[in-house]
């Protein structure tokens, strides 16, 4: 029987006022930490996308979950490398190439809080920590709004510079806004890439099925998520029926 694995997506890991825009993205870094150290308690891995890979294949079988971060915040660096390298756990960062060092510029005309994204020195320092990077484009665009050779720019771009910036395999990709079409889908094996990861819900390898390597699910965990709930979510059926809502 084909194990269900979560796949953890996390965003920035801060403490945020209510009535701040899309506060759900944030997470407070005590509260990180607790999921991580229950993941522990269990008996669970936390894994890299790149060390996940094999257990979604069914190569592999284990008590583990994969660990993303989307965007490339600084505070991922302060609040989660330590910890998670203490706890003997990886993660994936999805970079965001041409905007390393900067803000999420992105987010700017929604309203949304500044928040810095780690610089080159700092992503090297998120690696030094065991932790490994993924690629989520050039610029944080809509892939499915754009033509097919930006597409195609953005999609292979992004990983040429990870890998020459930080002489690093980048095998890990992660389509910005969970926007994408049956083209970016196969412009990202083309690239090279070996997983994708989206926003839709639920878990991979539901129901005794393997998920498609390039269309992956996650468990998107918000601010207000406790102990309770973490679990749930994780290790419960709880994201898997939204799987065909989203
Ligand atoms: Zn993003």
């Amino acid at each position: 029987m084909t194990q269900a694995i979560p796949i953890l997506m996390y965003h920035s890991l801060a403490i945020k006022k209510k009535g701040t825009v899309l506060r759900s993205i944030h997470v407070p870094p005590k509260r990180f930490c607790n999921h991580m150290k229950m993941l522990k308690i269990l008996g669970y891995k936390a894994l890299s996308m790149k060390q996940l890979a094999p257990y979604l294949r069914g190569e592999k079988q284990g008590k583990v979950v994969g660990l993303t971060f989307d965007d490339g915040y600084l505070n991922n660096l302060t609040h989660a490398a330590p910890l998670l390298q203490r706890l003997g756990f990886s993660s994936t960062l999805y970079v965001v190439s041409d905007l390393i060092g900067q803000h999420n510029v992105w987010d700017k005309h929604k309203s949304i809080d500044s928040n810095p994204l780690m610089n080159e020195q700092e992503i090297k320092q998120w690696l030094s920590y065991g932790q490994d990077i993924g690629a989520h484009t050039k610029n944080h665009v809509h892939l499915d709004k754009i033509s097919e050779p930006d597409a195609d720019i953005e999609i292979s771009g992004c990983k040429q510079t990870l890998e020459s910036m930080f002489q690093t395999e980048v095998s890990d990709f992660c389509y910005p806004y969970g926007h994408f079409n049956q083209h970016n889908i196969e412009q990202v094996k083309a690239a090279g890439y070996k997983t994708a990861t989206t926003t839709i819900r639920g878990r991979a390898n539901y129901n005794g099925v393997y998920s498609d390597l390039f269309t992956l699910p996650r468990v998107f965990i918000p601010y207000h998520t406790w102990p309770l709930r973490f679990y749930q979510k994780s290790f419960s059926a709880y994201e898997d029926r939204r799987v065909h809502k989203s």
